[in-house]
């Protein structure tokens, strides 16, 4: 139906002659119709000219239908119905909302916050149902911490695709998500970290699946372990034995292939100074090593040596064994499972990259934002996700677009 339309220059054009002869109902498109009542004058948000809002007022006619009695407005071309919003002030919108806090937008348009949030919401759900992908056999709860809280990236292991972004790491979160996907029982495997409740959310939630530890949370508990033996060694030691402990925090962030000769030499005279400190780099070494085995069995044993070697260093040291317990006994099957999945190593690989980007939105202001945004990346996308590093280098863009952009 020819309608009165915007033109460039934002007026609204006044209905012809032609356009009145071939109106019919919206309602039952009944053609008998008739003026009804004065015209109404009608304010209509478009998109906003040198940081101001623009308002364009219009008369509407009303109509009468003579078929079922209704009453209705000529309809506008390029207007949202019921929002008085012109369609590209929307669109704009949809636009400016990642680019800025919802308060800013609403400021710059003339929207209210609630009708900016509203439009948000709907574009979220759309980004949403786009995102439905293929339920995978494989799929790994990354912890990633935006906004200064972890949450949980899905991710399709074997196809190192994103499939979601949860908002949270609570165990509610995660089981209500994994119960809505559709085949779910498809799912055989699940890597994640040892968050022991998050773990019985899933079991309860896809009773069949294996749960499986992955290497770098593992060594990141570890490490953080040794870290406070680390430091506790300090605390013990004074004067010259003290200046003898120079680097050992670096060293401490280093594997022993990685360490400088100067820092070698270092280490070589903890051998008569501090054994304490030796002993605890050697074992977060060790403990980082098991991940280069291959065979699930030489990881097995190789993992009975390294506990019995942890056991033998500590059980004397009181300080030493009041640290929170971190031990992973009674969940060796989640560590050696580990072993028989050749594609762990190499999805683990592929998605540090993802997570540097990801722990880089310290300052944005809403998670679900950053998720739509995610969810909507076009590049390296199938039905089975979004490719980790087409996500990585699309995020990378979206940080680089809102940091340049001067907040208000
Ligand atoms: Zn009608």
């Amino acid at each position: 139906m020819p309608t009165p339309h915007l033109d460039g220059e934002n007026r609204f054009l006044p209905p012809t002659p032609e356009n009145l002869s071939s109106l019919k109902c919206p309602h039952c498109s009944e053609h008998r119709i008739v003026s009804n009542g004065a015209k109404k004058k009608q304010l209509i948000t478009d998109v906003p000219e040198n940081g101001r809002p623009t308002f364009v007022y219009v008369n509407r006619r009303r109509f009468l239908c003579k078929g079922c009695g209704k009453t209705f407005m000529l309809p506008l071309a390029g207007v949202e119905e019921g929002r008085n919003l012109t369609t590209r002030l929307t669109a704009y919108i949809e636009e400016q909302m990642f680019l800025k806090p919802f308060v800013g937008v609403a400021r710059e348009t003339g929207v209210s916050e609630c009708l900016v949030r509203s439009i948000f919401k709907k574009h979220l759900a759309k980004m949403e149902a786009a995102a439905q992908f293929k339920t995978p056999d494989f799929i790994a709860l990354e912890p990633v911490t935006i906004l200064n809280k972890t949450r949980y990236l899905v991710c399709n292991l074997r196809q190192q695709t994103v499939i979601n972004l949860l908002e949270s790491n609570s165990p509610d979160v995660v089981g209500n998500y994994l119960k809505q996907l559709p085949n779910r029982h498809d799912i055989k495997f699940v890597l994640m970290d040892m968050n022991y409740n998050v773990r019985q959310a899933v079991w309860d939630s896809l009773p069949l699946a294996q749960t499986i530890f992955g290497s770098r949370h593992l060594i990141g508990l570890v490490s953080k372990f040794f870290e406070e033996i680390r430091k506790l060694v300090r605390e013990r030691s004074w004067g010259y034995k003290r200046r003898l402990l120079a680097q050992d925090k670096a060293i401490f962030k280093l594997r022993q292939h990685e360490l400088s000769a100067e820092q070698n030499a270092i280490i070589d005279k903890w051998r008569t100074t501090h054994i304490d400190m030796l002993k605890a780099y050697a074992l977060k070494n060790n403990f980082c090593d098991l991940f280069d085995l291959t065979s699930k069995f030489a990881a097995n044993k190789a993992f009975e040596f390294w506990s019995m070697d942890m056991e033998v260093a500590y059980q004397n040291d009181e300080p030493l064994l009041s640290l929170p317990n971190w031990t992973i006994d009674g969940s060796i099957g989640e560590f050696c499972r580990w072993f028989e999945h050749p594609s762990i190593r190499k999805y683990e690989q592929a998605v540090v990259p993802l997570m540097e980007v990801l722990s880089k939105f310290e300052n944005w202001y809403s998670i679900n934002v950053i998720r739509a945004r995610l969810l909507s990346i076009e590049d390296g996308r199938s039905d089975k996700g979004i490719k980790v590093g087409s996500v990585a280098a699309g995020m990378e863009d979206y940080i680089n677009t809102i940091y340049r952009i001067p907040s208000d």
